[in-house]
């Protein structure tokens, strides 16, 4: 079988990830990265999307599956959040547990985890980066002495994704929701955090909400999600709405970061197929990006690649030829589809759990007769 090539564009949470899984079964690794080599990994690079991001169980079997040490690694990186608390406006804070048997999410640094797994794909002899090279376009059927596969990893607004809607009868919806968000910091208070570090706070009011995630260095990341007004006095807001979290904060704080971060907007994309062929597939975000309520956009991604690497195995052990290729991209196609666009449905349900439901007590009750 002769020895096999891929192309992936975008070196993110799964483009780097993705390069891994290939270049173990032995392909040649190509990444190309619009953004240029190691200032990629600052935070600036990154400042409209989060911080932090919450990585689960269902981030770390594809870790793990990849490599045990890598899994344990990241773990070694990550905050446990075993609940959430629930700030209410009188400045009481409820916990409430994620699991009986003290199961958790966890928080993680974005650029720490990218750096992690752009470090562990430049392990690989056979993996080739590029950075500063952004993808315009391709021709999926005549790039064969270049590549076998091109996997898009390129994000929410992916060029791939746009190239395959010009070759198959794709099915596409994008959908932006009324509400934004904006992150602000809490620093550590007495060199310790400030509030409990192992949980995901939520200051939940009906129509919009405050989060929060801990940080390594004590420090929390807080994110408010509401329909964000240029010219809005922040401060004043906070002072009416989360009062607790702006004593912690510090009202110039408050008022400085809302005026000089970025303003990020939130929206889910569909799409089916996921792939041309046995040319091309799109992968994480690029193929299902989600709103972030669910903490799961990353961690499906991640997902993508184990399913994938799943069927990849299932049709061949060792080189594929272009029939099986075919055949593991049409199956990983039919089957990804489905469960990407329930997680989809799944995180915009979750926006109202946490902003209103969290705190409906009549609700929980309920929730907790059911699990009876
Ligand atoms: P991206 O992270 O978007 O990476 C795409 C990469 O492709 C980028 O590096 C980009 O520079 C590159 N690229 C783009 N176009 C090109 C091109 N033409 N040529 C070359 N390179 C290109 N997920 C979770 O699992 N848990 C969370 O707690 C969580 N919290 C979130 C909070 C917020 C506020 C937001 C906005 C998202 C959150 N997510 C979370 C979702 C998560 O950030 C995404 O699902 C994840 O980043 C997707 O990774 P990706 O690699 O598919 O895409």
């Amino acid at each position: 079988m002769p020895e096999r090539n891929v192309v992936i564009i975008g070196g993110g949470l799964v483009g780097s990830l993705t390069a891994c899984y290939f270049a173990k079964r032995g392909w040649q690794v190509d990444l190309y990265e619009k953004r240029p080599g190691k200032q990629f990994c600052l935070p600036t690079w990154l400042s409209i999307r989060s911080i932090n991001l919450a990585i689960s169980e269902r981030g770390f079997s594809a870790l793990r599956r990849l490599d045990p040490t890598l899994e344990k690694r990241v773990k070694a990186l990550v905050i446990p959040m075993h609940g959430r608390m629930i700030h209410s406006l009188d400045g009481t804070q409820t916990s409430q547990a994620y699991d009986v048997f003290g199961k958790a999410i966890n928080s993680v640094g974005r650029s720490t985890l990218i750096r992690v797994l752009l470090d562990e794909a430049s392990q690989y002899k056979n993996v080739r980066m590029h950075f500063n090279h952004e993808f315009q376009q391709a021709d999926f059927d005549a790039g064969r002495a270049d590549s076998d596969l091109i996997v898009g990893a390129d994000g929410a607004y992916s060029r791939v994704r746009q190239r395959l809607m010009a070759k198959v009868m794709l099915n596409y919806s994008q959908t932006y929701i009324e509400h934004g968000y904006c992150e602000f910091s809490m620093p550590p208070r007495n060199g310790d955090f400030a509030i409990s570090p192992s949980h995901l706070h939520i200051w939940p009011r009906q129509s919009f909400m405050l989060i929060a995630l801990p940080n390594q260095d004590k420090s929390f990341t807080v994110t408010l999600f509401d329909q964000l007004k240029t010219g809005q006095d922040a401060v004043e807001f906070f002072r009416a709405n989360f009062p607790d979290a702006l004593d912690l904060m510090g009202a110039d704080k408050v008022a400085s970061e809302y005026m000089v971060n970025p303003k990020g907007s939130l929206m889910y994309v569909k799409c089916t197929p996921y792939t041309y062929k046995n040319r091309a597939v799109v992968i994480g975000d690029a193929a299902h990006a989600m709103v972030p309520f669910y903490g799961q956009g990353m961690n499906c991604g991640f997902e993508d690649i184990e399913e994938l690497d799943k069927i990849m195995l299932s049709v061949a052990r060792d080189g594929m030829s272009d029939d099986q290729i075919l055949r593991a991209l049409d199956t990983y196609s039919s089957k990804r589809t489905k469960d990407a666009s329930a997680i989809v449905d799944l995180a915009l349900d979750n926006y109202v759990e946490m902003r209103a439901k969290v705190i409906d007590y009549a609700y929980l009750a309920r929730k907790h007769l059911e699990g009876l």
